[in-house]
């Protein structure tokens, strides 16, 4: 029987830290199955599509400058309570508040620039791989 899913983006500071393949291995070694990867860069258009929740905020900009920065790589995950447990794997959004030993803690650089995305909700997992994915991008 297939988990629930979890929708992750390695963000452009873990890119070009050269952190991909010590990322996905934590994934994996968390008992993940990667179900879709791939890489691209963000337009600013489809940046501020996907944070969109958070136009409002005063940090929005600085946001979509950082996440077009460079390359990201976006991937569906598949483990039971998917959703709650990439959270604690990744940690605190301010990696200075993120607990010893999480993707966060490890590889993030500051609280905009802080390694992994990972959806906060099944909806949300939902919305935001089918933004990358199609269904027969989906393994
Ligand atoms: P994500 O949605 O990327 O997984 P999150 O759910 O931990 O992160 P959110 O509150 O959804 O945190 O914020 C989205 C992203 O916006 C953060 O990951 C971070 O990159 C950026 N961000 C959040 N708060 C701040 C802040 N105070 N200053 C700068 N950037 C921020
Ligand atoms: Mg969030």
């Amino acid at each position: 029987m297939s988990g629930n899913r979890t929708f992750t983006m390695l963000k452009p500071d873990a890119v070009e830290n050269g952190h991909i393949g010590a990322i996905l291995a934590k994934i994996n070694e968390a008992g993940f199955r990667i179900v879709s990867l791939q890489m691209q860069q963000l337009s600013r258009h489809e940046a501020g599509l996907f944070y969109a929740v958070h136009k409002e905020r005063s940090f929005y900009g600085e946001l979509v400058d950082y996440m077009t920065s460079g390359p990201i790589v976006a991937a569906i995950l598949e483990k039971d309570n998917a959703v709650e447990d990439f959270r604690t794997l990744i940690g605190a959004t301010d990696p200075t508040q993120a607990a010893e030993g999480t993707i966060r803690r490890l590889f993030a650089t500051s609280i905009s620039a802080n390694a992994v995305h990972g959806s906060d909700s099944n909806e949300n997992t939902a919305i935001e791989g089918a933004f990358f994915f199609g269904a027969k991008e989906q393994f």
